[in-house]
């Protein structure tokens, strides 16, 4: 049995584009949204984000058989709290966090009574806040599913059959691995786009208008990622703290190799790594995940 009414928590970028996704792909799933802010809800309501906008979280999560919770992960535990009076026995509980183990540890201890199946589909922008959902976000991303050990393969493949019905495709995962692999693909990165525009924009040398005058020489594309939402950020460094040390170490290793071979002159490596990563670019591409236009082909969607 699929679900029937969902509860979105947190109406920003991901909860307002589920919120359009199920009416656009499930029209029969029932939609109740809210969020803590009251300025967040007036605009949830006025684009229609979910059927129903509720103002108190108890009333939001009452007769829905999925509840999504899409706040900040350092904000999880607070949203379930809030909520939990409201929820029917058998409300499954899932999220869309960015780091999936302390979540899953949170939630479990938050609701100690319900099921909970964590999940992170892996699409977003920049942008934040209920302006920035459209309904076409998950279209051909990945969703990983990190159930914990014991959770109902019934609950799994509704949650599964859910995300797919959003226009994803669906992996399950351990949450430990969950958090290694994006630390590699997507947390690293962005403390890499942090640090450099905030190196650049510190340079004494160089004055700020000419680091925004000059930004196509690959600057640019670093600010776009360093303009991401600075609550959600912190958090997943806050939560993941252990992947992303480790994986901080590995890239602070190659990094040193980098410098080593500017310094000694060896273009041969740099010419082998480079010629890697270009390849890796390319197979991107090819899998769907990006798209070789010049914007990426990210204005599709206005
Ligand atoms: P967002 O646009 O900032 O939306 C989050 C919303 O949750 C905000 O409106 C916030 O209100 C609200 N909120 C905060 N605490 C709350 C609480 N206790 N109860 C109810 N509402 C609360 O953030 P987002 O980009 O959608 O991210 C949401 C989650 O998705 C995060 O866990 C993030 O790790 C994950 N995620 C994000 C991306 C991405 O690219 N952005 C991709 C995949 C997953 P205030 O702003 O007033 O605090």
């Amino acid at each position: 049995m699929s679900f029937q009414h969902v509860a979105i928590i947190g109406l920003g970028l991901l909860g307002g584009s589920i919120g359009l996704a199920v009416e656009a792909h499930l029209p029969d799933v029932k939609t109740t949204g809210y969020d803590a802010d009251p300025a967040v809800r007036e605009r949830a309501r006025a684009r229609n984000l979910c059927g129903t906008i509720a103002d108190d979280p108890v009333e939001a999560v009452r007769d829905a058989d999925l509840v999504i919770l899409c706040v900040p992960v350092g904000a999880m535990d607070a949203a379930a709290k809030a909520f939990a009076p409201g929820l029917l026995p058998e409300a499954v509980i899932s999220d869309v966090g960015s780091s999936k183990l302390s979540v899953s540890q949170s939630l479990a201890k938050a609701l100690p009574d319900h099921t909970i199946i964590p999940a992170h589909p892996v699409a977003g922008t920049e942008e934040s806040g209920p302006d920035a959902g459209f309904s076409s976000l998950f279209h051909q991303r990945w969703c990983i599913i990190t159930p914990p050990d014991g959770a109902a393969e019934g609950q799994i493949a509704n949650l599964k059959s859910f995300w797919q019905g959003l226009g994803s495709t669906v992996e399950i995962m351990d949450a430990k691995h969950h958090d290694l692999v994006l630390a590699v693909t997507s947390h690293i990165p962005h403390l890499i786009a942090y640090t450099i525009v905030g190196t650049a924009s510190d340079l004494e040398e160089v004055t700020r208008g000419e680091v925004i005058k000059y930004s196509a020489g690959g600057f640019r594309d670093f600010t776009r990622i360093a303009a991401s939402d600075p609550v959600m950020w912190r958090d997943v460094f806050l939560n993941n703290r252990d992947a992303v040390l480790d994986m901080l170490d590995r890239f602070l290793g190659d990094l040193a190799l980098m410098r080593e071979a500017i310094r000694a002159g060896d273009g041969e490596m740099m010419f082998d790594q480079f010629s890697k990563t270009r390849a890796i670019r390319r197979r991107i591409v090819e899998q769907g995940q990006d798209d070789a236009r010049p914007d990426f082909g990210r204005h599709d969607h206005e």
